[in-house]
C-alpha cells in the first residue's frame, strides 16, 4: 500500500512543480520539491517494509515486484498482483501468493526460545504451525 501512497505523492509532486514553474512562483515549486522527497522516503519504507514480507512456500516477497514469472492461479485486482495480495492481507487475513499460487494464512508463530514472531507464515493445509 505504500507504493500506492509513494505514486500519489510523486504525482502531487510533478503537479506542483508544473504548476509552479507554469505560474512562476517559489513556493509551488518548493512545496512540489518537499512532495517529491516524501514520495522518495515512502518508497524507501515500502521497499524495507515488503521485503521483509515472503511467501513461506518460494520465499518470494509478494509485495515487492520480482522479474519471476507469476503462477497460472495468480489473479489481479485492478490489474495489479500485489494490491490484490495487500487487499488479502488486509481485509481477509490470508492471500495467494501470485509466484507460486500458494494459499496463505497469516499467523503469529512463537518463536522456540518464547518470543512472538508476526511475520508472515503458515501454509493453508499444512499442519504446520
Ligand atoms: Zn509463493
Amino acid at each position: 500500500m505504500l507504493v500506492f501512497i509513494a505514486a500519489g505523492l510523486f504525482l502531487a509532486a510533478l503537479g506542483e512543480i508544473g504548476a509552479g514553474l507554469f505560474h512562476d512562483t517559489r513556493s509551488e515549486v518548493l512545496t512540489g520539491l518537499c512532495l517529491l522527497g516524501g514520495a522518495f522516503v515512502t518508497f524507501l519504507i515500502h521497499v524495507v517494509v515488503a521485503s521483509r514480507a515472503r511467501c513461506p512456500l518460494c520465499t518470494i516477497p509478494p509485495l515487492l515486484k520480482k522479474g519471476c514469472q507469476k503462477s497460472r492461479k495468480a489473479k489481479r485486482f485492478f490489474g495489479s498482483y500485489r494490491l490484490r495480495v495487500a487487499g488479502g492481507i488486509l481485509f481477509r487475513g490470508a492471500f495467494q501468493c501470485p509466484y507460486c499460487g500458494e494459499p496463505t494464512k497469516l499467523m503469529v508463530r512463537e518463536k522456540p526460545l518464547g518470543g512472538i514472531d508476526s511475520q508472515l507464515g503458515g501454509t493453508e493445509g499444512s499442519g504446520l504451525r
